[in-house]
């Protein structure tokens, strides 16, 4: 029976091996056969430019992705709020496709949504001003301009804030926002929404405009990790 993948948040970086390895064996064994594999953002903990996919650790990560996809499993990937700097030189190497943010797609017969998540967490103002700065073409440009190690140093160093900020924030608004939800539901006609980003795994049900919907939020990997998979009878989220 064909099956389809979506993971997201996995944060792989080379700080954290144990990662890395499970997400080899999600390759090798749960994965393999599979119709589909959605990577929905936050591949990486950190992309600072598809120029350093010659580092060693980057390098060993778009491998097995490409040998996973020769293997014919087609294989997409979205943009995180972390690794947004993936571009077509990365998605050509492993043989992905870059997906918009949001993808609108037909799975087993669902119309079905599929964003990161970071866009429906309006309530987190400052997040949302830093993000329209981090998608423009000038703040990308100039970043890009930089040397690998001056970018590695930059980025490493919005990391610390960042983590300071988030620590100081109330829980709720790093959560979705209910009506950036249901706007997205409707605006898009789609009975489901799969998305990452909150770590916050789970299923929701709800409904917009009289139609039942739901929103699966998949599981990032710092935790125990995991995926969504979908098949013809139906989802299932799974946790290692
Ligand atoms: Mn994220």
């Amino acid at each position: 029976m064909s099956r389809v993948l979506l993971i997201s948040d996995l944060h792989l970086s080379g700080e954290r091996p144990a990662t890395s390895e499970r997400f080899f064996r999600f390759l090798r064994d749960e994965a393999a056969g599979a119709q589909a594999l959605y990577v929905l953002g936050d591949l990486f903990e950190y992309w600072i430019g598809d120029d350093d996919l010659g580092e060693a650790f980057n390098a060993s990560i778009a491998g097995a992705l490409r040998s996973f996809a020769r293997d014919g499993v087609r294989l997409y990937v979205m943009h995180g709020n972390r690794d947004f700097l993936i571009g077509d030189r990365f998605c050509g190497a492993i043989g992905a496709e870059l997906l918009p943010d949001p993808h609108l797609v037909d799975l087993f017969s669902t119309r079905t949504l599929l964003m990161h998540g970071d866009t429906l967490c309006t309530d987190d103002h400052d997040y949302q001003a830093w993000r329209r700065v981090a998608r423009s073409s000038a703040w990308q440009r100039d970043f890009l301009s930089k040397s690998l190690p001056e970018r590695r140093k930059a980025i490493l160093e919005l990391r610390e804030r960042s983590k300071e900020v988030v620590a100081a924030k109330p829980a709720e608004i790093m959560d979705v926002n209910e009506a950036a939800v249901r706007d997205a539901l409707r605006r898009h006609a789609a009975p489901r929404l799969i998305h990452g980003h909150t770590h916050r795994p789970g299923r929701h049900l709800l409904e917009v405009e009289g139609e039942p919907r739901e929103r699966w939020v998949l599981p990032d990997w710092y935790g125990r990790g995991g995926y969504l998979a979908l098949e013809q009878a139906g989802a299932q989220l799974i946790r290692f």
